[in-house]
């Protein structure tokens, strides 16, 4: 099957965790999910391929931790939250690969940092010493310092240039739809799973784009988008819901759908 070859034939694996795959329903960070990614991750590893992450959820993190500033949207908050939460989620991260013997490294960047010939090396020096020994770099948008001209902004572009800085053959989006759909599977019950796209531009124009989940900051568009990027440069994107158990083994097997991008043109 098309999608177990392709994850079978992909050494370099990129995996983006949305917000609304680590949180539970409550704003707290779904330790369950951890424990299962770190599980399927090191058995990716034994496997014998390498895996990066790129993980939102810092700021519900620092919500959850404070247990307010829920609802402040005043930038200063925003990024102040990020920096308490992203403490709280690399140390959710740091105790669930541990049961793993695998140890994590943080890698916080700004847009400007994929711009920069000096930086681009520096950063895929990093990547690739902390991968050859075997840790797990684990990328966020450093937000105490992009105000919002020089964001990035989502985390799915930031995955996609992640992707290609590192050369990978294959990124995972995990968000918490199966895939793409004909439209919003949370606003119509009789939307449509995509299992391959292999045209962007023709996409766009047969889809409908519903709303960004309340966590969620990229919604689907950005999604689309990144397949664009990475397929650009030959690398397929999967798009897939993290809140399946074991979806990353079940992908591997062929056993769960979920939607691949693969623009041929
Ligand atoms: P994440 O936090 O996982 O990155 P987002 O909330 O930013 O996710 O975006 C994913 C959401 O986009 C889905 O939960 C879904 O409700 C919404 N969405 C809107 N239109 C579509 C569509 N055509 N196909 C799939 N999902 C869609």
């Amino acid at each position: 099957m098309m999608m177990t070859d392709l994850i079978k034939n992909s050494k370099k694996i990129v995996i983006k965790i949305g917000s609304n795959t680590l949180s539970n329903n409550d704003g707290t960070i779904n330790k369950k999910f951890l424990e299962k990614l770190s599980q399927q991750v090191s058995y990716l590893i034994n496997e014998g391929k390498q895996i990066v992450i790129v993980s939102s959820g810092a700021r519900i993190a620092g919500v959850a931790t404070l247990g307010k500033w829920m609802r402040k949207e005043d930038m200063n908050y925003k990024q102040a939250l990020c920096a308490i939460g992203q403490v709280e989620l690399m140390d959710a991260y740091r105790k669930s690969f541990e049961e793993y013997s695998i140890h994590i490294g943080q890698l916080l960047l700004t847009r400007e940092d994929f711009y920069n010939y000096h930086r681009t090396l520096n950063i895929r020096n990093t990547l690739f010493t902390l991968v050859d020994e075997g840790v797990i770099p684990i990328i966020n948008e450093n937000d105490t310092v992009s105000v919002e001209e020089i964001k990035i902004g989502d985390n799915d572009t930031l995955a996609a240039y992640t992707t290609k800085l590192w050369n990978a053959d294959l990124l995972i989006l995990f968000s918490d739809i199966d895939g793409i759909y004909d439209k919003n599977p949370k606003e119509y019950k009789d939307a449509k799973l995509l299992e391959a796209v292999q045209d962007i531009d023709a996409l766009i124009d047969i889809i409908e784009i519903g709303k960004v989940n309340e966590f969620g900051t990229g919604g689907i568009g950005t999604k689309i988008e990144a397949a664009r990027i990475v397929n650009s440069y030959g690398i397929p994107m999967i798009l897939a819901n993290g809140k399946t158990e074991n979806i990353l083994l079940k992908l591997l097997e062929g056993t769960e759908k979920a939607t691949v991008f693969q623009d041929i043109k």
